[in-house]
């Protein structure tokens, strides 16, 4: 019998840390919904002290998610602690998890407190959420640089305070493989009641090791790692849930462990995040990356056609891979488009459907064959587009190699329209100088990207920017046939979600 080792999900709140992306309640409702679905075990929803939005985030996924367990991460600060206990009032299945730094760097430089100090203030946060909650996780952060003594001691006092999950991060992503491992051991061989409790991995890919360190402390006796979709997160970011998961499945007879999560709804689960941020795992990353399953050497097709597993080790339709999907053109219905965007990840109904299937038809008439990735642009840019406060009207661009480019924008916002000219270094700046002028705000564009979304010189445009206004930043994007239409789209989709924020933030204050 395969040991269970449990899944804990960090993608909204760790990696939510990574650089550029942060998403909304709706999103983070979406994705907690399919990490359920997925059968994670654990969801870390956000840090409820850290922001008004985290906190009505965990609360609205309290109230929904009923099959995994709602966790709330917390300093040992007692506001912290008391709010991640409101946050987590409606969940069927809670958890807090109280974390504090033991490495001497962290603690000297960081939090300015002696060990002692540490120790005492662990205790009692342990102790304060125990009387809050039955599930209570401590994280001694930094532990792979923790003096081990000292992670002895916290650990057993952590224990003996009432925490049933402990958690030993790689934080900075610095152990080596079998030192982490090493760990484990050593903490289960000599603290007093490790052997009564779960304990966890957490492991940053730093140096690239981030799956390696995780599966080699399930071997030394871990039945918990955290980890994230597509590993999002701080700098090279978490382990990734799938490899792990894949890596337990793949090799059941080496670990002998596994765990409950429903593998065909990888694929899925991490189109969706992709879909979300905009960032796209890179095509060799394994398990969902697009050449996973890709065999280009003759000899390796040879293989493949004669028997699948000469070459591969898990089959896509596992993962939940879509085989041989039927080519969308002229003829697909709305149904046809539906079910294609929810094989993709996106979940399409009404307005938003409607939308979609309106873009796609207009596609159909400029282009034979729509790929996955047409589909994908056309969903991304639907989604987009819908809840904007601005839509493009009409665009016209004077422009040339000897000459200052100028640009006549017409948006229309609650059927009234509104024209302004702007000048620019190039046709690109100079469309944003007009749209700016338009919304009233002046953004700063901190990166702007253009690719070809298939092969041909039909191909699609699609334009994303990364725009700033004041203390926020957000990703705009648009798709057209024609490049400079879709600069122009996804600049006013940015400047759509800056002002959506905004107004948001504003009923949040109003509200308490
Ligand atoms: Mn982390």
């Amino acid at each position: 019998m395969a040991d269970r080792v449990r899944i804990f999900d960090t993608t909204l709140r760790d990696g939510e840390q990574t650089p550029g992306i942060s998403f909304h309640l709706r999103e983070k409702l979406e994705i907690a919904r399919a990490l359920e679905r997925m059968g994670v075990d654990v969801i870390e929803a956000g840090f409820a002290a850290s922001s008004k939005g985290d906190m009505r985030a965990i609360q609205a996924i309290s109230a929904e998610v009923k099959d995994s367990v709602i966790c709330s991460l917390c300093r040992c600060v007692e506001a912290d602690i008391r709010a991640a206990s409101e946050a987590l009032e409606k969940a069927a299945q809670k958890r807090i998890h109280v974390f504090i730094a033991t490495s001497p760097i962290h603690m000297a430089a960081k939090l300015h407190m002696t060990p002692d100090e540490v120790y005492d203030a662990a205790v009692r946060s342990v102790t304060l959420a125990r009387n809050l909650c039955d599930d209570v996780e401590f994280s001694l952060e930094d532990a792979t640089r923790t003096e081990p003594e000292f992670l002895y001691r916290m650990v057993e006092a952590a224990i003996r305070a009432g925490a049933s999950t402990i958690n030993l991060p790689d934080t900075v992503g610095y152990a080596a493989v079998s030192e982490y491992g090493q760990m484990f051991r050593d903490v289960l061989a000599k603290v007093p009641g490790a052997d009564k409790i779960i304990l966890s991995a957490h492991c940053h890919n730093d140096l690239g090791l981030s799956v390696a360190t995780s599966l080699e402390a399930i071997r030394a006796g871990a039945r918990q790692v955290e980890c994230t979709v597509n590993g999002l997160g701080e700098r090279a970011g978490n382990a990734p849930m799938e490899e792990i998961i894949m890596g337990l499945r793949t090799r059941k007879n080496y670990y002998s462990c596994d765990t409950r999560a429903d593998t065909r709804r990888i694929y899925q689960l991490s189109r969706m995040l992709s879909s979300l941020t905009g960032v796209e795992p890179s095509p060799n990353k394994p398990v969902v990356g697009a050449n996973a399953f890709q065999h280009q050497s003759g000899v390796h097709q040879h293989g493949v056609l004669s028997n699948r597993e000469t070459y591969e080790i898990m089959k896509p339709e596992e993962l939940g891979i879509p085989q041989q999907s039927l080519a969308l053109g002229k003829l697909s219905g709305k149904h046809a488009l539906a079910d294609r965007a929810s094989q993709l990840g996106y979940r399409l109904e009404g307005e938003e459907l409607n939308s979609a299937f309106a873009s796609f038809k207009d596609l159909t008439d400029r282009k034979r064959e729509i790929t996955d990735r047409d589909v994908l642009a056309i969903l991304r840019d639907a989604r987009a587009s819908l809840n904007g406060a601005y839509k493009l009207f009409a665009f016209q661009i004077f422009t040339g190699n000897r000459m200052t480019s100028t640009a006549t924008v017409t948006l229309e916002k609650q059927g009234e329209t509104v024209t302004r000219a702007a000048t620019g270094d190039g046709p690109v700046e100079a469309i944003f100088n007009a749209v700016d002028d338009i919304a009233g705000m002046t953004c700063t564009l901190m990166s702007y990207n253009i690719k070809a979304v298939t092969e041909g010189r039909d191909a699609l445009g699609e334009v994303t920017v990364r725009v700033n206004h004041e203390e926020d930043t957000v990703l705009g994007r648009g798709v057209s046939t024609d490049i400079l239409e879709a600069s122009c789209l996804a600049y006013v989709n940015a400047v759509n979600r800056l002002i959506r924020h905004r107004e948001a933030e504003k009923q949040t204050e109003e509200a308490t």
